[in-house]
């Protein structure tokens, strides 16, 4: 068994997350009520680390929107598992979608609390829950030739401790079907100073790894995270990105573009764009998609396709992702899609 425990972090978490951001708002640029904030993180825990906090310059900022809890997460609509992970889940720790590939969620510790996470479902109230035993995973894993690629997810898998890390990717590396990694991580942005030379030494021993770093607006890549991005990409790390449109935060053409061409210059590949998926308490953050496809068109006339991510929607259900484009959709009116997934099967997507 590989106990998972949490690295030693520069974070800030519920009423210390909020003292600090009390001190950091100005005084005449409105203030949350910090009871509310409190009601809300007693039910969806809040995190900020201090490279993030240190970015956020008032109330309802792109920054403050993705880590400072809001009583719209309260309201009751959505669902806590929309794309029935839990279904696809053989063993504990494994979600199995696609024939060659799985998500392996090595850790449930992050850097933050993004309010508007997928899986809010499994945030743990205190601290980061048990300790994962691994041991079923890795069973499955071995067991299932098919695999060929090992997605590292969570929770963030760069939360765990240097030498737990290093026990899982050298388990990895004993099971032959499995080609490549890849490690999906909002740390080189939200805590750069994990990105250690051991760390990396780490990362580069195995298997050949893809890393795919979240990042929303381009302020995330303030000059440590791009020193950060710089230094695994220098240590052969492929790195491509992830961005979750998000209202109020990302959701115009000047701040994707920007981020888009930021990410490029440091050497990322945008990956993905996605669309939210509607889970239980980020409502507020939805973007209709008929607005994704057109902030997708602008951008498609000014930037190139190394630049430019694909805009993928995870279909309710189970049927994998989508990507949206007026080739693989239709719309029906009053908010109802008609969307192609991966198989070729067609769905009724309602917003
Ligand atoms: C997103 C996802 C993947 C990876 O899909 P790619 O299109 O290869 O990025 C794999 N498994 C699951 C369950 C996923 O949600
Ligand atoms: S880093 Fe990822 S897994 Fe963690 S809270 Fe944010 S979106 Fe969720």
């Amino acid at each position: 068994m590989i106990p998972i425990k949490l690295a030693k972090q520069a974070h800030f978490s519920g009423r210390a997350f909020f003292s600090e951001l009390a001190a950091r708002l100005p005084e005449n640029g409105g203030r949350p009520d910090y009871e509310d904030l409190q009601r809300v993180a007693d039910i969806y825990p809040a995190r900020i680390t201090k490279n993030f906090l240190e970015l956020i310059q008032k109330v309802d900022d792109p920054i403050y929107r993705q880590f400072v809890p809001s009583v719209e997460e309260l309201a009751e609509c959505g669902e806590a598992d929309p794309l029935a992970e839990q279904a696809c889940s053989p063993v504990e720790g494994i979600l199995h979608r696609y024939p060659d590939r799985v998500v392996l969620l090595a850790s449930s510790g992050c850097p933050v609390r993004c309010r508007f996470c997928l899986r809010k479902r499994l945030w743990a109230k205190e601290g980061d829950g048990a300790p994962a035993d691994l041991e079923p995973a890795l069973g499955y894993i071995k067991n299932t030739p098919a695999i060929k690629e090992v997605i590292l997810s969570g929770g963030d898998p760069l939360m765990m401790e240097n030498d737990r890390l290093e026990d899982l990717l050298a388990r990895l590396a004993t099971i032959s079907h499995v080609r490549v990694l890849r490690i999906h991580t909002r740390v080189p942005a939200a805590q750069p100073e994990r990105v250690s030379q051991n760390l990396l030494e780490t990362l580069g021993r195995h298997k050949p790894i893809f890393v795919n770093i979240h990042v929303n607006h381009p302020l995330e890549l303030s000059a440590p995270a791009a020193k950060a991005i710089g230094l695994m990409v220098d240590a052969g790390l492929v790195l491509g990105s992830q961005t979750v449109l998000l209202k109020g935060v990302n959701d115009n053409s000047k701040t994707l573009e920007a981020l888009f061409a930021d990410l490029y210059t440091l050497r990322v590949r945008p990956y993905y764009l996605h669309h939210l998926d509607r889970v239980k308490g980020v409502a507020h953050f939805i973007v209709p998609i008929k607005k994704g496809l057109e902030l997708m068109e602008g951008l498609r006339q000014r930037i190139g396709g190394m630049t430019l991510p694909a805009f993928v929607l995870d279909l309710p259900g189970g049927w994998g992702k989508v990507r949206l484009d007026s080739n693989s959709m239709k719309y029906l009116g009053q908010g109802k899609w008609q969307v192609k997934d991966f198989a070729g099967q067609t769905h009724e997507y309602q917003e």
